[in-house]
């Protein structure tokens, strides 16, 4: 009788541990993803920024603090909503 009890015992003990394990490593795991998260979507912007710095003609923003590169098509700065005309692209680009 005491052996089967404590048998009992035992394995909720051992049940109980590995579900408080298994919880562990889903937190860590989320926690991980969690903060590797902007590092991740940095890397995307910068890979698309670069595609279509350099797979299109593009017009420089005539802003000199701003100096966005604009597709060519662009007829406002994407980063500073200054328009984008051909005069301004010639005097500083
Ligand atoms: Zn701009």
């Amino acid at each position: 009788m005491i052996l089967g009890d404590l048998v009992i015992i035992g394995g909720l003990l051992i049940f109980g541990l590995v579900g408080v394990f298994a919880l562990v490593l889903e937190a860590l795991w989320r926690m991980l993803r969690f903060a590797a998260r902007p590092f991740t979507r940095a890397e995307h912007r910068a890979r698309r920024q670069e595609r279509t710095v350099y797979t299109r003609p593009v017009r420089l923003c005539a802003n000199p603090l701003c100096g966005y590169l604009n597709p060519d098509n662009a007829r406002f700065c994407a980063r500073c909503g200054r328009p984008l005309e051909d005069s301004d692209v010639d005097n500083y680009g």
